[in-house]
C-alpha cells in the first residue's frame, strides 16, 4: 500500500485519498503554481492508525524518501543548524472542515538550530518569533497543554513593554517569551524527526476531537473517512516587512460580487490572519505595496477559478517579495453569494444551468425568507464593523456559547457577542440568531462559519469592548449588559441599539432565477403544510402547488372556539356532542372555504380530527370551571369527564380515525364542512378542489368503515347544493402495520390516494416518542449511533425501507395511486431526493421551506 505521496504524484480527484487540502495542493503543483514543496500521507494511514490502536504510527508509515525529496527541493535539512528545513504538518479532511482540525507550523525547531538561524540570517527577531510560535502549538496541539497560560505571558510582556501588537515586539521580547515558554513546557522533543512523528499523530487525533465529532455530525460528514497529513516546506511570511501573509477569494464570499476579495497582514504568519489576531488589511493595499506579487496572485486566482469552476478560497504567503499558493478549496459562501455566484456563472458561460443549480446549498435559501432591515426604519447606529455574512437579527446579547445555548432552548432569540470566536463556540454560533465580534477580518473563523451556518455575523467591531467575564459590552460611549437588545446587518456591518423593523428578502432577483431552474427541472409537485387562509396565501406566494397537509384541529385552537371544541369532547351522550359539533361546523365550513378560496383550483388536502382529545382539554381550574359553565354542568361532572379523558401514552392513543370508529358523527361533521364549503366557492365561481384524508390508519378495516361515511356525508351535502364535483379521499400511511398492509389500504373502497405522515411514521418506525427524543439524540448523534436526526431527515434504510415496500404493494394494487408526504422531511433537501428517487408525486412541507422543496426537487431532477 502506498501510503505517502508526493504533490506530483496526486491530483485534484484523490480527495477522499489525500484529503481536500492535499489533494489541491497536488492539482496547484501540477498547474505548476509556487507551491513549497510536500508530501501527503493518506486518510487511509489515518484509518490504520485508529485501527490499530497502539497510541504509535502505524509501522508500515515510512516518509523519509520523501522528506528527502523536501531537502533536495528546498535545498535545506531536516535538522541541520546550519541551513534547516523546517516544515507544516497540516490536516486535511476529505470534506473542508475549517478550523476543526489541527496543525502545527515551523516544526523542526529547537535551541541549536534557532542559534543557527540567527548566525545564517542575522535575523534574530525572526528566529525567536517562529520558535515561539512552535513552542506555543506543538504544546498545545501535540502535548494538550492549557493555551491560556501561553497567552498569558504574551500579554504580560506586551503590558511591560506598554504595546498591543506582535509587531511591536521586538527580538529580545521574543526571546524572553521563547525562555518563559520553555519553563511552561520543558518537554517540547528537541530531535525534529520525533517532533514529525509527534505532530503527524497529533492530526490524525484530532480527527476525533470533540469539535471534529460535533462539526461533522452536524454536516453530515462521516466518521468513517479520517484525516490526511500534508508535510509542506514552510514559507516565512514574519521575516521581515517584505513578508507577509493572506487570505483570498475569487469572488466576494459574502455578496457574491464578481470582484478579486481578500485580506492579507504584512511581517505575519498564516495562523495570524484566520486566528484574527489582528484586523488585516484589504489586498488593494497589498496591490499597492507589491503590485507585481499582487498581480501575480490575481492571475492565479483567475486560472484556479476557471479551473475549478468555482468560487475559489485561497491561502498564500509572501517571502520576500515571492508568493507561495498554500491552500485553494472551493470557497464557502452565503446563501446569497451562493445564488449570485451561480446567476453570474451561468451567464458567464461557465457553467450550464443545471450544473448551476446544483451548487445551491438548499438548505441556506431560508435565508431569502428571513428578513433584512427596512432600510426605512428608524434606527440608532452605535457601532461598525465587517459585514462577515449577511442577513439581519436582532437580539438579546449573551458573551458565552452555553449561555446562548440556554436562552435559545427557552425560545429567547440571542446574539452572541464575543472578541473572536473559535470552534469551542460553534454551539453557541447555531443557538444564536446573529454574532457580533470585536475582532478578526472577513475570514476570521467568526465569519466563515457564520457563512457556511447560514447565520449572520458582524466581525471585527474594532471599536467594541468586550469583557466576557463582566458580560459587559461598550460601544459608543454605552454600556450594553447581558439580555440587553442589539440589532445587527451582516450585510453591511452594521450594529444598532434595540430592535429595528426588518423585511423579506425573498424579491432577489438572482433567488427568483435559481427557482426558476429549480421549477423547469423538478418532477416533484411541491404543496405545503397549511392550516389557516393567511398561511395558505403566503405558501402560494412561495410558489406552494396546493396543500398536502391541513390540519383540521388547528382551526379549533383560538380561544374563542376552542370553548366549543371543548364543549363537544366533554359531552356525555350523542345528541349533545352533535348539538356542540354542529357549533363547530360553522368554524369549519368557513375556514375551509377561506383556505380553499385562496388555494383556489390547487388541491387543498383537509386531514381529518388528529389529535389526542385531552390536548384541547382544560387544565387550571379557572378553565375548567368556564368549560362547565359553558356547558351547564356541575364542575365535579366536568372535573370527572376530564379525568377520563387522560391517557398515559397519548400518542399511541384516542386519535385519528379511532376517533372516527367511536365517533362517527365527528367525521360526518367535517366531511359535511368540506363538501359545503367547496360547494359554495363553487357556486361563487371558484375553481375548489379540495380532498379527504384519514389519519392515523392501521387497518384497512378502519377505512371500510369510515370511508363509505365520508362519502355519503360528501354525496349528501353536494346534491343538497346542487353541485358536482370529485372530492377523493385518501389515507396518511404514518403507521408500520399500515404500510406493511398499503395493497388492502389502497384500492378498496376508493381510496384514492396516500400521503406518508413521516413525523408519526418516524416516532412509530423507531419508537422514539417525537416529544421526549430530544433528550437523548444528540447523544446518540455524538456516539456515532446516528448519523443524524431521524425526524429531521428521513431515515432512508428502516423509515424509507418501509415506505418502498409500502410503494411496491400499493402501486401493484393500484399503479396510479396518487403518492405524498407531509411530514417536517417534505422540506429537508436529502430526504426530498429520495422521495423523488421513488417517484412520488408530491411532498408537502411547511410554507417557509417551500422554495428550499423547489430548488431540491429541482436539484432532485437536475
Ligand atoms: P486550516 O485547515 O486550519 O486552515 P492549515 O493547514 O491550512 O490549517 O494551516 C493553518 C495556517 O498555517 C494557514 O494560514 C496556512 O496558510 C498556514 N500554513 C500552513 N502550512 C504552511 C507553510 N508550509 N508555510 C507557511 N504557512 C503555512
Ligand atoms: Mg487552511
Ligand atoms: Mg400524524
Amino acid at each position: 500500500v502506498k501510503r505517502v505521496y508526493l504533490l506530483h504524484e496526486g491530483n485534484k480527484d484523490m480527495k477522499l485519498l489525500l484529503g481536500g487540502k492535499g489533494a489541491n495542493l497536488c492539482e496547484m503543483a501540477k498547474l505548476s503554481l509556487p507551491v513549497p514543496p510536500a508530501f501527503v500521507i493518506t486518510t487511509e494511514t489515518c484509518l490504520e492508525y485508529f485501527k490499530e490502536g497502539t497510541g504509535n504510527l502505524p509501522a508500515a508509515l515510512n516518509y523519509e524518501a520523501e522528506l528527502k525529496v523536501l531537502e533536495d527541493d528546498t535545498g535545506k535539512k531536516f535538522g541541520d543548524p546550519s541551513n534547516p528545513l523546517l516544515v507544516s504538518v497540516r490536516s486535511g479532511a476529505p470534506a473542508s472542515m475549517p478550523g476543526m482540525m489541527d496543525t502545527v507550523l515551523n516544526l523542526g525547531l529547537n535551541d541549536d538550530i534557532v542559534q543557527g538561524i540567527i548566525d545564517s540570517t542575522g535575523n534574530e527577531r525572526f528566529a525567536y518569533d517562529t520558535y515561539r510560535r512552535f513552542l506555543n502549538m506543538y504544546s498545545d496541539v501535540v502535548m494538550n497543554l492549557d493555551k491560556e497560560p501561553f497567552e498569558e505571558v504574551i500579554t504580560e510582556i506586551k503590558k511591560k513593554k506598554g504595546v498591543k501588537l506582535d509587531l511591536e515586539m521586538e527580538a529580545h521580547d521574543w526571546k524572553e517569551v521563547v525562555d518563559r515558554f520553555k519553563k511552561l513546557n520543558p518537554n517540547v522533543p528537541t530531535d525534529p524527526r520525533e517532533q514529525l512523528r509527534g505532530a503527524v499523530l497529533a492530526v490524525f487525533r484530532s480527527w476525533n476531537n470533540d469539535r471534529a465529532i460535533r462539526y461533522r455530525s452536524y454536516n453530515g460528514i462521516p466518521d468513517e473517512w479520517g484525516t490526511a497529513v500534508s508535510v509542506q516546506a514552510m514559507a516565512y511570511g514574519n521575516m521581515n516587512d517584505g513578508c507577509g501573509t493572506g487570505v483570498a477569494f475569487s469572488r466576494n464570499p459574502s455578496t457574491g460580487e464578481n470582484k478579486f476579495f481578500g485580506e492579507f497582514l504584512p511581517n505575519a504568519a498564516g495562523e495570524d490572519v484566520v486566528a484574527g489576531i489582528r484586523t488585516p488589511q484589504p489586498l488593494e493595499e497589498m496591490a499597492e505595496k507589491w503590485p507585481e506579487v499582487y498581480a501575480e496572485l490575481y492571475k492565479y486566482q483567475e486560472q484556479l477559478e476557471k479551473y475549478y469552476g468555482d468560487m475559489q478560497d485561497i491561502e498564500f504567503t509572501v517571502e520576500n517579495g515571492r508568493l507561495y499558493m498554500l491552500q485553494c478549496r472551493n470557497g464557502k459562501r452565503t446563501a446569497k453569494a451562493s445564488v449570485k455566484i451561480a446567476v453570474d456563472m451561468v451567464k458567464e458561460g461557465t457553467l450550464t444551468q443545471s450544473e448551476a443549480l446544483l451548487r445551491i446549498p438548499a438548505n441556506q435559501m431560508d435565508f431569502f425568507l428571513h428578513p433584512t432591515l427596512d432600510p426605512s426604519a428608524d434606527k440608532t447606529l452605535i457601532g461598525e464593523g465587517l459585514p462577515a455574512s449577511p442577513g439581519a437579527a436582532t437580539g438579546k446579547i449573551v458573551f458565552t456559547p452555553d449561555d446562548a445555548e440556554a436562552m435559545a432552548n427557552i425560545g429567547e432569540d440571542v446574539i452572541l457577542v464575543r472578541k473572536e470566536t473559535t470552534p469551542e463556540d460553534i454551539h453557541g454560533m447555531k443557538s444564536a440568531q446573529g454574532v457580533l465580534t470585536a475582532l478578526g477580518g472577513m475570514t476570521s473563523h467568526a465569519a466563515v462559519v457564520a457563512r457556511g451556518m447560514g447565520k449572520c455575523c458582524v466581525s471585527g467591531c474594532t471599536a467594541a469592548d468586550v469583557d466576557i467575564a463582566g458580560k459587559s459590552l461598550k460601544l459608543d460611549g454605552l454600556e450594553l449588559k447581558e439580555h440587553d437588545i442589539i440589532t445587527i446587518d451582516g450585510s453591511t456591518g452594521e450594529v444598532y441599539l434595540g430592535t429595528v423593523d426588518r423585511r423579506s428578502a425573498a424579491e432577489d432577483e438572482d433567488f427568483q432565477t435559481v427557482l426558476k431552474w429549480a421549477d423547469e427541472a423538478r418532477t416533484l409537485k411541491v404543496l405545503t403544510n397549511a392550516d389557516t387562509p393567511e398561511q395558505a396565501a403566503t405558501a402560494r406566494s412561495l410558489g406552494a402547488q396546493g396543500i398536502g397537509l391541513c390540519r383540521s384541529e388547528h382551526m379549533f385552537f383560538d380561544p374563542e372556539r376552542i370553548s366549543a371544541i371543548r364543549a363537544m369532547i366533554v359531552s356525555e351522550e350523542k345528541e349533545e356532542r352533535i348539538r356542540h359539533l354542529d357549533t363547530m361546523a360553522v368554524f369549519q365550513r368557513e375556514d375551509i372555504k377561506g383556505i380553499l378560496k385562496e388555494m383556489d383550483g390547487l388541491p387543498v388536502t383537509v386531514r381529518l380530527l388528529d389529535p389526542p382529545l385531552h390536548e384541547f382539554l382544560p387544565h387550571s381550574i379557572e378553565d375548567v370551571q368556564a368549560l362547565a359553565d359553558t356547558v351547564g354542568k356541575p364542575l365535579s361532572v366536568v372535573q370527572d369527564r376530564v379525568a377520563q379523558l387522560q391517557e398515559v401514552n397519548p400518542m399511541l392513543g384516542f386519535r385519528g380515525c379511532r376517533l372516527s370508529v367511536v365517533y362517527p358523527e365527528i367525521t360526518e361533521m367535517q366531511a359535511r364542512a368540506v363538501a359545503a364549503a367547496a360547494a359554495a366557492n363553487k357556486k361563487a365561481g371558484l375553481d375548489p378542489k379540495p380532498e379527504i384524508m384519514v389519519p392515523v390508519v392501521s387497518t384497512a378495516k378502519e377505512l371500510r368503515l369510515i370511508v363509505p361515511r365520508i362519502q355519503a356525508a360528501v354525496a349528501d351535502e353536494l346534491e343538497k347544493a346542487g353541485v358536482k364535483l370529485d372530492i377523493p379521499i385518501g389515507t396518511m400511511m404514518e403507521l408500520p402495520r399500515a404500510c406493511q398492509t398499503a395493497d388492502q389500504v389502497v384500492g378498496t373502497d376508493g381510496v384514492e390516494f396516500m400521503s406518508f405522515g413521516t413525523n408519526d411514521l418516524t416516532q412509530s418506525v423507531w419508537g422514539f416518542s417525537r416529544d421526549d427524543a430530544i433528550k437523548f439524540i444528540g447523544r446518540y448523534q455524538e456516539q456515532g449511533l446516528l448519523d443524524f436526526d431521524p425526524f429531521a431527515r428521513i431515515d432512508e434504510e428502516g423509515v424509507g425501507g418501509l415506505i418502498r415496500t409500502a410503494l411496491e404493494k400499493a402501486r401493484a394494487k393500484q399503479p396510479d395511486t396518487k403518492v405524498g408526504i407531509c411530514g417536517e422531511h417534505g422540506g429537508e433537501p436529502d430526504s426530498v431526493q429520495f422521495f423523488h428517487s421513488l417517484k412520488f408525486d408530491y411532498v408537502s412541507c411547511s410554507p417557509f421551506r417551500v422554495p428550499i422543496a423547489r430548488i431540491s426537487a429541482g436539484q432532485a431532477a437536475a
